[in-house]
């Protein structure tokens, strides 16, 4: 019987395979014949959310500033003397986590596409295309649209985001620098993003989902306003992002990590930082789990109220900026550029932490001046 079958081969399937390998049978399916492809991601992490993942992806540029362009063409500048993210060849960092599990002892079976399983007093039955497997432990690292996570109640995040993006051949001259648009026109319930590197552009958006909207349309929107829609596309990304996190991210022998867990950044749609911060967690409940064999739902619990301990209030308070930011109109978003133009409000947006963006929130509606103005906005916005 195998000590953990972990069910997806994306970062938070390896990362975690690599941290509980150690000494242990783990074994990775993932229903792709590699990692890293199709590529579901913009590629931007901080730094420290490189640091975190542990191994050295290609870097493709760097980003010190944005210019937000608000609904009415107003544009908001934040800049930065550091180094704010870096733009990643993404497919490059998955290779290479899936590189370092496999160099730790666990094993990965492409090609493996996961179908079922039961959960008994003794072990895991796993049922997949290509036969049976008996485990201790189940780890759902399975993404956005994860079974796993359903076999433990209903287990839906509050909301998709539905993405699109290209890497297009476009010098823009305007390097380090990206561009964010806001609004209904060309991302609504969301963002765009425009971010140069060299000879090339990053473009993509995200939309909420459930509007009718297609993503592709907007796309091509943003193609031609910024200028680049004639330019050869080298490579498309696509996907689904779930927000405002799941209900349970643990089971009867069963963990989830990931998309699968929800832990994703509400306000960015980052989800490589949460992993990191979650999957040492998930390994310290894991180990202790089938050291002393328990293997309940209830002892398997901890690891829900450790990565909450971590990551938890980011999340939580990031999806509350996130409702309000939905509940905004295109005019409202535009008296918002009005409000954090006050020169009080500028330096705190300047230093954001993107893996900790929700913090910037609490200084400037600590300012009486700036909250009374937002005030009646957000309260709108709620309501
Ligand atoms: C458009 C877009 C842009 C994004 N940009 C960023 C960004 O810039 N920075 C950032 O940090 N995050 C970003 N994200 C989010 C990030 O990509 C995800 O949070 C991250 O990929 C989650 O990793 P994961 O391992 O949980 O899931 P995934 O990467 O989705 O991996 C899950 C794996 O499980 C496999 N799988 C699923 N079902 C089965 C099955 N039945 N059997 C076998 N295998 C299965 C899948 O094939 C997949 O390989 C973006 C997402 C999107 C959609």
């Amino acid at each position: 019987m195998r000590d953990a079958v972990v069910v997806g081969g994306g970062p938070a399937g390896t990362i975690t395979a690599g941290l509980l390998s150690d000494g242990r049978d783990v074994l990775v399916i993932e229903e792709h014949a590699s990692s890293g492809l199709p590529v579901q991601c913009a590629g931007i992490l901080t730094e420290e959310a490189i640091r975190m993942c542990g191994v050295k992806p290609d870097i493709l540029g760097k980003i010190t500033g944005a210019d937000v362009i608000f609904p009415s063409g107003g544009r908001f500048e934040v800049r930065s003397d550091c180094i704010k993210a870096l733009l990643i060849d993404r497919a490059d960092l998955d290779r290479k986590l899936a590189e370092r599990a496999i160099d730790r002892g666990a094993e990965i079976k492409y090609g493996t596409r996961y179908v079922s399983h039961k959960v008994s007093g003794t072990e895991v039955s796993v049922s997949t295309d290509s036969g049976d497997i008996s485990s201790k432990l189940i780890v759902g690292a399975d993404g956005h649209s994860s079974r796993i996570a359903m076999s433990v109640g209903r287990n839906l995040p509050r909301e998709y985001v539905y993405g699109m993006g290209a890497d297009v051949r476009y010098r823009s001259g305007r390097d380090n620098i990206m561009t964010l648009r806001i609004g209904s026109e060309y991302a609504p319930g969301f963002f765009s993003w425009e971010i140069p590197f060299g000879d090339m552009m990053r473009v993509g958006l995200c939309i909420k989902a459930g509007t009718g909207s297609n993503p592709n349309e907007y796309l091509k929107k943003l193609l031609r306003v910024s200028g680049i829609k004639d330019c050869d596309i080298i490579s498309r990304y696509s996907g689904k992002i779930p927000l405002g996190g799941r209900r349970r991210s643990y089971g009867d022998r069963t963990l989830l990590i990931g998309d699968a867990a929800g832990q994703v950044k509400p306000i960015s749609g980052g989800g490589l930082y949460p992993i990191c911060m979650a999957a040492p967690i998930l390994r310290d409940t894991a180990e202790e789990s089938l050291l002393t064999d328990r293997t309940s739902s209830r002892f398997l619990s901890r690891y829900e109220e450790g990565w909450k301990r971590k990551i938890g209030r980011e999340l939580s308070r990031g999806y509350r900026i996130r409702k309000i930011y939905t509940g905004l109109s295109d005019r409202d978003l535009d008296r918002v550029s009005e409000i954090i133009s006050d020169d009080e409000i500028r330096p705190m947006l300047n230093g954001i932490d993107l893996d900790n963006p929700s913090a910037v929130a609490a200084p400037i509606v600590r300012s009486p001046r700036v909250c009374m103005r937002l005030l009646p906005l957000m309260i709108r916005a709620i309501l």
